[in-house]
């Protein structure tokens, strides 16, 4: 007996490296017209590594006491900025000392109560957020009326090399530094999105959570013209929502717990397997294990054919 189409396509997926869950999920994948894309961890490698680390005049801190800070606020995150800071803290031998009341904010960065006082490391974007969310975690009464953003540094941000990132570090709702991150493109991202803009209608639409500067040079480098940037994880939600109010089928792909709620939303989900968190792989209709971004346009391609041996 020969294998139902969709069955022994969820077996070629499989040696191209994409575990497909079901033939519901098979079936689901091809019929998808547009395709968002996260940034962070699906375009680019997802081990970023610091490469500046800035005090501010009057912090009174150096680099390996602001770098130390950080890495003690950031220690118990997943994230891939928080695995980043702690590496390089280890790197130069610097002690990580045990935070206290860490809390997560999920596209933002983290907080923690640090040697007594309050640290937290996220979007340099938004520092006032970050600052009162932090505060009012924890001490009403600490809510600062105003923080402002650093200074930018001489070199300006726009000069930073691609896929870097700034976050800002305050401690008790002053700012004290800013940390650069650099993260590299994976190398097959720009054949995986040319190939899915010959797919669908439109080319891939890029959905982060990172500036926009970050984002203009990772879409700039895989040929996508589709930019939006700055997305808390319900705003990537909400732009997979508002596609399929357009009456489109949205394929998302992604791997942090911040793409989760975006890959429940979306028609069809995949998640990268080496990188991705335990929720978004839990959350797609396939996952990834192969370090090859050409298998999603490579499996949607199989799913449409199979469908079309099944109807
Ligand atoms: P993406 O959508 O690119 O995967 P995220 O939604 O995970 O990005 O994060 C968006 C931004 O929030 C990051 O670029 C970073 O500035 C900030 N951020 C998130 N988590 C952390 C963290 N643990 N530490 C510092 N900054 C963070
Ligand atoms: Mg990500």
């Amino acid at each position: 007996a020969t294998m139902p189409p969709l069955l022994s396509a969820i077996a070629t997926a499989g040696r191209h490296g994409v575990l497909v869950k079901s033939a519901v999920a098979m079936e689901r994948l091809g019929e998808v017209d547009t395709v968002a894309l996260d940034k962070t961890g699906t375009l680019t490698e997802g081990t970023p590594e610091v490469t500046g680390v800035r005090p501010l005049p009057g912090s009174g801190l150096d680099a390996d006491a602001l770098l130390a800070l950080a890495a003690a606020a950031e220690h118990p995150s997943e994230h891939p900025v928080a695995r980043a800071v702690v590496t390089a803290a280890r790197a130069r031998g610097l002690p990580i000392v045990p935070a206290e009341e860490f809390t997560a904010m999920p596209g933002r960065g983290v907080a923690a109560v640090v040697g007594g006082r309050r640290v937290t490391v996220g979007r340099s974007e938004d520092p006032a957020a970050a600052a009162a969310a932090a505060a009012a975690a924890a001490d009403a009464t600490r809510v600062p009326t105003e923080v402002r953003p650093p200074a930018r540094p001489a070199d300006g941000r726009d000069s930073t090399p691609t896929g870097a990132t700034t976050v800002l570090v305050s401690r008790d709702a002053t700012p004290v530094g800013t940390l650069t991150l650099t993260d590299r493109l994976r190398p097959d991202a720009p054949a995986a999105a040319a190939a899915l803009a010959g797919l669908t209608d439109a080319g891939p639409v890029l959905l982060t959570g990172d500036n926009a500067g970050a984002a203009a040079r990772a879409a700039a480098a895989t040929g996508i013209t589709d930019v939006r940037a700055d997305l808390l994880p319900e705003d990537k939600v909400n732009a997979v929502r508002d596609l399929q109010r357009h009456g489109h089928k949205v394929l998302f792909v992604g791997d942090g717990v911040n793409d989760a709620p975006a890959l429940a939303a979306a028609h069809s989900g995949i998640a990268l397997g080496g990188v991705g968190s335990d929720l978004a792989l839990e959350t797609a209709d396939a996952v990834l294990v192969r370090d090859d971004l050409t298998a999603v346009p490579a499996v949607v391609r199989l799913s449409r054919t199979a469908r079309r041996l099944v109807l």
